[in-house]
């Protein structure tokens, strides 16, 4: 098992990447055969989902385009809470088969939030593709078509998600040493 110090703490390999290549090559195949002859627009929250959503491009094997967005939160009115919205969206989605692609999906605040924004743009389709999901940490009721892994509620890093700026390039995926 390797250990990797990333600021003040030590991550134990969780996930290797050869693991991780043969998950995202089966999750690509399911896209392929879901989405075949529509074109489906893959759309990548940044910056946590860039490394994931470019393997499981890759993995696709039906005619697919692809775009990056940043999300930006503001409080909205008291009865909206807070809102999330997408910088950079330049692709029209409306009548087009969406797929966002997230790095995970841990309470589900950052999806419920801006979903309503792609929703009001009327895409012909709409589903969520993650990385990673911790069923045990969901507040919010995000249905999530293609889910790589599971995992219980811990803190990781690597494989394009990171511990304060670092870890984004470890190709493998690291939980804490003590956790
Ligand atoms: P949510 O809104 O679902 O609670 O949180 C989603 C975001 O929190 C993810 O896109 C990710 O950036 C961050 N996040 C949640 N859990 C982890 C984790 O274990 N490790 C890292 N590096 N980021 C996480």
């Amino acid at each position: 098992m390797a250990i990797v110090q990333v600021h003040d703490k030590q991550f134990k390999t969780y996930i290797s990447n050869e693991a991780i290549q043969q998950r995202v090559a089966a999750l690509g195949q399911q896209i392929s055969a879901d989405y075949e002859g529509k074109n489906p627009l893959l759309i990548g929250i940044l910056n946590g989902s860039f490394v994931f959503a470019a393997d499981l491009f890759r993995n696709i094997s039906t005619a697919a385009e692809i775009s990056f967005i940043k999300l930006a939160s503001y409080k909205g009115t008291s009865s909206t809470g807070n809102v999330i919205t997408a910088i950079g969206m330049e692709e029209s989605v409306t009548d087009r088969h969406v797929i966002i692609v997230e790095d995970i999906v841990d309470t589900g605040k950052t999806l419920h939030a801006f979903l309503p924004d792609i929703i009001q743009r009327q895409p012909a389709s709409l589903s969520i593709a993650c990385f990673l999901s911790k069923p045990e940490a969901l507040q919010y009721d995000i249905s999530t078509k293609y889910i790589g892994f599971e995992i219980p509620n811990n803190f990781v890093v690597g494989y394009g998600l990171d511990y304060d700026g670092l870890g984004r390039n470890l190709p493998d995926l690291y939980t804490l040493v003590n956790d």
